[in-house]
């Protein structure tokens, strides 16, 4: 006798239920399909309410275009949709759904009810449904377009119900699907209240906008403006700006055809972007958005839809770094900096019309400083003559230069220095406006108010700047020391300078290993005598610790390099601020230093008006 077969076909109901775990783990993902459903409808304001954090009710109104009486039942069923009919139009989707299986998952696990009304009826429908069954179909009235409540979510799945976290976990996921798709679509109006409360009011209108809604930024000179248009992809979107990098990952958002998707390889590309802008360990935050031809992309390898994967991600990658870059850079010189001498004298002109202050200080006339030093000129805008001025000095000269540089002025501590603004009136140099406090902060005129720099950070960044091009170029100078500097090292320690021996000689260090012993004959001429054991001890961090491949190892010590470089900055004259402020923007990067601090900050008009 033959065997009896042991294969059955699962009950509907049940096929579903198993299905819907995959569409539907949690009442995030009911709001995530049908909030996409209205947006494909073509909604241009949709509703969220949620009560329990989506565990008794969940409810999306739209304006979209609604359904007709026979689509209000058959939306619900397995692979219903309106989206595609054949298997390429997978290829050229537009559309968020296109599987037809979320209001069936979402039917099996909970109470629906659907309020619909197409705009060419004067009558709707209202549909009611439990665990798929059709309990209830009727004519109704209602607005155009469609209501979905959801009720009593899991109701007849008792695993996943109680696998649901707290209320707070369950509605910060809510949150985040609410806010992804938001942003996703300024152009759409959100609300969504939770409990009763007004949680989110959008209203329709630019990204930047939608940006600060969403976010309660107070501020939106935090967004830096991304835009690259290529035949494979178009980039647009915000990047904030460095200081605003956080120390947890957050706001951070990639959208592909208006969909959110996660990406590692993306996220590298863009946080590589902020090196050397902003310090470890913190994240920028960031919203970019891909437009591209939708066959390049294939949204169809996770079944909720955050992977996507891409035909041409490398290229995508290097134009993502760039653009970012581009704009990073772009960004921080000319919004902040006014090159046009007539408006960006208005505020010294309006000091010069008040009664002149008289000086406090007693400048020496005759007094030269650059007479023992010919490579430091001053008046030079060349963006390597700070540097080289610096560099040419030899090793151990610093210290006796500063005590003339003394005799310049005789400066007491409260003291402010200021420019001598009529010289410079038909002078052409666009940073003549300048203030030097305390020998440590320049204060500059821009457009939007007072620009205030740190003069020691600036230098960091200038030396940074001229050691790079150095080092692309040549060897980093260096300098012979009379005695040789011995530093006790452990194994490790001299193991990671002698792999790196040939690029640390590259950089301008000269060294011998003994036992336990680093010797070092030879340092960049850029340091100090006095930073020697600093500057050996952080190299050798960096060395060790500091995680860096190989590519990214130079610049890891000539960021070290131009710190104990700049240690001991102080100005003393105002030809030296003009420098300075010339040589730092002349830099790539001018607002922060390569370890991550802030060299430039603005106090706006605003914020002086506020203060009187
Ligand atoms: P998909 O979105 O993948 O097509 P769904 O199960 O989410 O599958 O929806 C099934 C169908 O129901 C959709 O294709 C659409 O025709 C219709 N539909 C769903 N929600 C709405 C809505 N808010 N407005 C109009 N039609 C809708
Ligand atoms: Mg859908």
């Amino acid at each position: 006798m033959a065997s009896q077969g042991i294969i059955q076909l699962l009950p509907d109901h049940i096929a579903n239920q198993i299905a819907a775990g995959e569409v539907i783990q949690r009442p995030a993902s009911v709001v995530k399909e049908l909030v996409e459903n209205a947006i494909d409808a073509g909604a241009k304001s949709i509703k969220v309410v949620v009560k329990d954090a989506g565990r008794t009710l969940i409810q999306i109104i739209d304006d979209g275009k609604g359904m007709n009486e026979d689509d209000a039942v058959l939306c619900f069923q397995r692979h219903a949709t309106s989206k595609i009919t054949n298997a390429d139009d997978l290829f050229k989707l537009t559309t968020k759904g296109f599987r037809g299986e979320a209001l069936a998952s979402i039917a099996a696990i909970s109470h629906v009810s659907l309020k619909t009304k197409v705009s060419d009826s004067d009558i709707g429908t209202l549909v009611e449904v439990e665990g798929n069954n059709i309990k209830n179909k009727e004519a109704t009235v209602c607005s155009n377009g469609t209501s979905f409540e959801v009720k009593n979510i899991f109701y007849n799945v008792p695993a996943r119900r109680n696998f649901l976290k707290s209320d707070n976990v369950e509605f910060g996921h809510i949150r985040e699907e609410f806010e992804r798709i938001s942003l996703a679509h300024p152009d759409i109006k959100f609300t969504l209240h939770h409990n009763g409360k007004e949680e989110y009011n959008l209203l329709n209108g630019p990204l930047r906008k939608r940006i600060i809604e969403v976010f309660g930024r107070s501020n939106n000179d935090q967004l830096v403006p991304v835009e690259e248009d290529t035949d494979i992809v178009k980039i647009k979107g915000y990047v904030g700006k460095p200081e605003t990098a956080r120390k947890t990952r957050g706001e951070q958002f990639l959208f592909v055809n208006q969909r959110f998707f996660k990406d590692s390889y993306f996220h590298h590309a863009i946080s590589k972007a902020f090196d050397g802008l902003i310090q470890d360990r913190s994240f920028p935050s960031y919203f970019i958005f891909f437009e591209i031809d939708p066959s390049k992309i294939d949204v169809n390898i996770h079944p909720t839809k955050t992977e996507i994967k891409f035909e041409e991600d490398r290229f995508i990658y290097s134009i993502l770094l760039s653009s970012i870059k581009q704009a990073l850079g772009k960004y921080n010189v000319f919004p902040t900096l006014d090159f046009d001498l007539d408006t960006s004298f208005d505020v010294p002109v309006e000091v010069r019309k008040t009664d002149p202050i008289e000086p406090q200080i007693k400048v020496n006339p005759l007094f030269n400083p650059f007479q023992n030093n010919t490579s430091a000129s001053p008046s030079s805008s060349n963006s390597n003559s700070f540097s080289k001025g610096i560099m040419n000095q030899g090793f151990g000269q610093i210290k006796n230069s500063d005590a003339d540089w003394e005799n310049f002025y005789s400066i007491k501590e409260e003291e402010i220095i200021e420019t001598n603004e009529i010289e410079f009136e038909n002078d052409l140099q666009q940073t003549s406006k300048s203030i030097l406090v305390r020998g440590k902060y320049l204060i500059s005129n821009c457009k939007s108010g007072l620009m205030v720099i740190d003069a020691k950070r600036a230098k960091e960044r200038i030396i940074y700047q001229n050691l790079i091009s150095e080092f692309i170029h040549k060897p980093i100078a260096s300098q012979q020391l009379l005695f040789p500097f011995d530093k006790t090292v452990n194994k490790s320690e001299l193991l990671a300078w002698q792999e790196s021996q040939s690029l640390l000689n590259q950089l301008g260090f000269n060294f011998s290993i003994e036992d336990q012993t680093l010797s070092i004959q030879g340092i960049p001429t850029i340091i100090p005598a006095e930073e020697i054991n600093t500057t050996t001890e952080e190299i050798t961090e960096t060395l060790v610790h500091g995680n860096l491949q190989k590519g990214e190892l130079a610049h890891g010590i000539i960021a070290k390099l131009a710190k104990n470089g700049s240690a001991n900055t102080t100005i003393r004259s105002e030809e030296e601020v003009t420098v300075i402020i010339n040589d730092l923007f002349q830099c790539e990067e001018h607002t922060y230093t390569p370890s991550g601090k802030l060299i430039v900050s603005t106090v706006t008009m605003e914020e002086i008006a506020q203060k009187f």
